[in-house]
């Protein structure tokens, strides 16, 4: 399978979580909070395929802070469209967690099946881990 028929795959996904997400009616105000980790109290977490879809070829996405998203500028997401299932799901709106816990896993049951299907290593793991991973195999290159 090539990089364009997984990106399809992936991009795929997004779409049928985007409309799970405007079915529940589910509002953001774009206000970039929640990509201050340590700030908001959370970490960012994907798999390998999410992360090398968000990264992407260029040179951007340098990260030095681990407890802010690279992809934020000016508060704003600067790869909405490549942004990560959690991205997706995380609405600090979405009334009671419970709602969001329930699609974040089968989210990920379908981005794991999606890996399976695909032979990827699954590699979930936070963006710095992600990024560190990507700058040592550069290195390599
Ligand atoms: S989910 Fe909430 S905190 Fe995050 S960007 Fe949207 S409005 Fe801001
Ligand atoms: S990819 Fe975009 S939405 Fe996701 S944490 Fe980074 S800046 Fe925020």
């Amino acid at each position: 399978m090539t990089r364009t028929d997984r990106t399809e795959a992936l991009t795929r996904l997004y779409a049928w979580l985007d409309a799970e997400v405007a079915r529940r009616g589910w509002t953001c105000r774009a206000c970039g909070e929640c990509c201050h980790f340590a700030r908001h109290g959370h970490e960012l977490f994907c798999s390998a395929l999410e992360a090398a879809y968000l990264f992407g070829d260029d040179a951007s996405g340098e990260m030095t802070d681990p407890s802010v998203c690279p992809f934020l500028e000016n508060e704003r997401c600067t790869r909405r469209d490549r942004r990560t299932l959690s991205c997706r799901i995380y609405h600090c709106s979405a009334s009671g967690g419970d709602e969001m816990s329930a699609l974040s896993e089968e989210a990920l049951s379908r981005l794991k099946r999606l890996h399976e299907r695909l032979g990827l290593p699954w590699r979930y793991a936070s963006l710095w881990r992600h990024h560190e991973r990507r700058k040592v195999l550069l290195s390599q290159e």
